[in-house]
């Protein structure tokens, strides 16, 4: 699976590993002003139009996929995490979550088609919002 990407490996630059640098980090997947105010304290010229770009480029790629969780703004992750993701429905905050531990060789076993993997999303309350008064609830 690698092998395919290392003629793109040659192409990483400076911005495009440290775009890479902070989605590995992240709890959440973060959207795209998350993704440039942290890029700028490390390349503080970064401009916005550069995370763009290199963030389609990356998905281009292959390193990262865009996600488009209960319409909200795009965000990103990169490609191959294990985990699955959790949208509160009070603060609408997405947490990535254990990977429900369904094997491959079970998935492909439905119909006739040839699935290379999955995503789950969970709906609910968070445990922050759990902690919220309810009179606080939006
Ligand atoms: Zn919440």
């Amino acid at each position: 699976m690698t092998d395919t990407r290392l003629p793109y490996k040659r192409r990483l630059t400076k911005q495009r590993k440290l775009i890479l640098s902070i989605l590995k980090k992240e709890n959440s997947p973060p959207n795209v002003e998350q993704i440039y105010k942290k890029a700028k304290k490390i390349l503080h010229n970064i401009s916005l139009a550069t995370i763009y770009r290199n963030l389609n480029f990356l998905v281009k790629i292959g390193l990262i996929k865009k996600l488009n969780l209960q319409k909200q703004e795009n965000r990103y992750d990169v490609q191959g995490k294990i985990h699955d993701y959790f949208i509160c429905n009070i603060c609408k905050n997405i947490y990535n979550i254990l990977k429900y531990p369904l094997e491959d060789k079970h998935i492909k076993k439905f119909g006739n088609y040839d699935i290379g993997g999955f995503n789950l999303e969970y709906f609910g309350i968070c445990p922050k919002c759990q902690n919220k008064k309810p009179c606080l609830k939006k």
